[in-house]
């Protein structure tokens, strides 16, 4: 499709991230292509065009279901921000004015970010020095670090994770300001953060994102209940529970296993939904509504700065609520239980819960062998927590278990 564009007179180039990923041998996530074709013209090459945006107006050029994202050279400098209107000093506001690829280089964030791949004779096309970074493994600001952070504050949480995702170092100039500009990110309307959490938290390296975000002080400004509770400095929870959230997340990425930011969310969220409701059970609320008082409240306080979709917040509140359910093994409980939606993601919830200390390792224990265990085996699973204290039952349940569970994690039990 660049060809098409090159044939009708027009320059193209595929440019940021692809051509950087392209050139550590990676596959790009997608392809970005600028023209000095105006949408309009571009629109007259492809019969399969959609124009876009009305910040700055966007050609996607569709493939079946695929499309490759077509923008005409920026003249000035455009912060990426929404309709909404700033009022912090640098910060720019946006414009629509076309320009050259002269003009369109100045306006990218990082010098890896702005080389041209150019098909008409396949050169690299370089104003910032950026293969020189990239050879290096270099993240660097085009022009002064300072005023492109205050230009555009979302350009502070692109330098950790591109840092991360390539494996680039960022440079000393880069990283000084952060710390003191973190709080800059709080103009940023929250659907651009919820964007962005997306693409920090959910491509693989959560961990370390999160660990370098936490370093340079800007995970208060995505997260501030959590970020107060890690710097409590408790006997390791929640700490120890959040960094293996994000190291079971990013495993599941490196396996190919979906992840889902809800569940995320809850975990981070979990420690400070607790601490709260524990405050209302102290003020004498019942702890069933103190829980959910809670949950409402540090649902509601996170999506000012992170705006997640009404029905992740359900979620979060199901795979909470259901933690307290875990402990009913008796009777008919544990099969209806099972049969809940969101049965699946707190159980995951609760095994990492029992890795960190949160909750006795027996009780995931129970559910991981309530989960293998045929029709009645399970029956007499239900029955025998329910006889707890009967050492017949106990041994009954013992054997029944021994059979079919072997391949998997000890039952409650094995001591047997
Ligand atoms: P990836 O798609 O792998 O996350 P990318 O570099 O392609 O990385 P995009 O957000 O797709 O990132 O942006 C494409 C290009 O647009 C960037 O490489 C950069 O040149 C430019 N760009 C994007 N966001 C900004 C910004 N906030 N400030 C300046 N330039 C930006
Ligand atoms: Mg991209």
């Amino acid at each position: 499709m660049l060809y098409q564009l090159k044939k009708s007179g027009y320059a193209a180039y595929l440019v940021g991230g692809c051509v950087r990923d392209l050139l550590l041998g990676r596959e790009p996530k997608d392809f970005d292509v600028v023209t000095d074709a105006t949408p309009d013209q571009i629109r007259k090459v492809f019969r399969n065009c959609r124009l876009i945006g009305r910040r700055f107006r966007l050609a996607h050029i569709y493939f079946g279901h695929e499309y490759i994202e077509v923008a005409t050279f920026r003249g000035r400098a455009d912060a990426e921000n929404d309709d909404q209107k700033f009022h912090e000093s640098g910060q720019l506001l946006r414009d629509n004015i076309y320009g050259t690829i002269e003009e369109d280089v100045w306006r990218r964030d990082f010098t890896v970010n702005s080389l041209y791949y150019n098909i008409r004779d396949f050169s690299v096309v370089d104003y910032t020095g950026g293969m020189q970074d990239h050879r290096a493994g270099v993240m660097k600001l085009i022009g002064d670090p300072v005023t492109r952070y205050r230009e555009d504050p979302v350009r502070m949480l692109r330098a950790v994770r591109f840092a991360v995702k390539l494996g680039f170092v960022l440079d000393a100039e880069c990283q000084q300001p952060l710390r003191d500009l973190a709080s800059l990110l709080h103009a940023i309307p929250s659907a651009r953060l919820y964007e962005e959490f997306l693409k920090l938290f959910l491509s693989g390296y959560s961990l370390q994102t999160y660990e370098m975000l936490r370093h340079y002080g800007l995970f208060g400004a995505l997260f501030p209940g959590v970020d107060r509770s890690l710097n409590e400095e408790r006997q390791g929870f929640p700490k120890v529970f959040i960094a293996k959230a994000f190291e079971n997340s990013d495993k599941r990425v490196a396996d190919g296993l979906p992840v889902t930011p809800y569940f995320l969310l809850a975990a981070l969220l979990w420690d400070s939904v607790q601490a709260l409701a524990k405050q209302k059970i102290a003020q004498g609320i019942p702890s069933i509504p103190a829980q959910q008082m809670a949950a409402s409240e540090i649902i509601g306080e996170q999506v000012q700065r992170i705006a997640f979709p009404k029905y992740m917040g359900i979620a979060m509140r199901d795979v909470w609520y259901l933690q307290s359910r875990f402990h009913q093994q008796t009777g008919t409980r544990p099969f209806k239980l099972i049969t809940h939606p969101r049965f699946r993601a707190a159980y995951d919830f609760l095994l990492l819960r029992a890795e960190t200390g949160d909750v006795e390792q027996q009780v995931a224990d129970w559910w991981t062998a309530f989960q293998v265990a045929e029709g009645t085996n399970q029956t007499a699973m239900t029955q025998a927590s329910s006889a707890k204290k009967s050492p017949q039952k106990r041994r009954h349940r013992s054997k029944s278990n021994r059979n079919k569970n072997s391949v998997d994690k000890p039952t409650v039990e094995k001591h047997d």
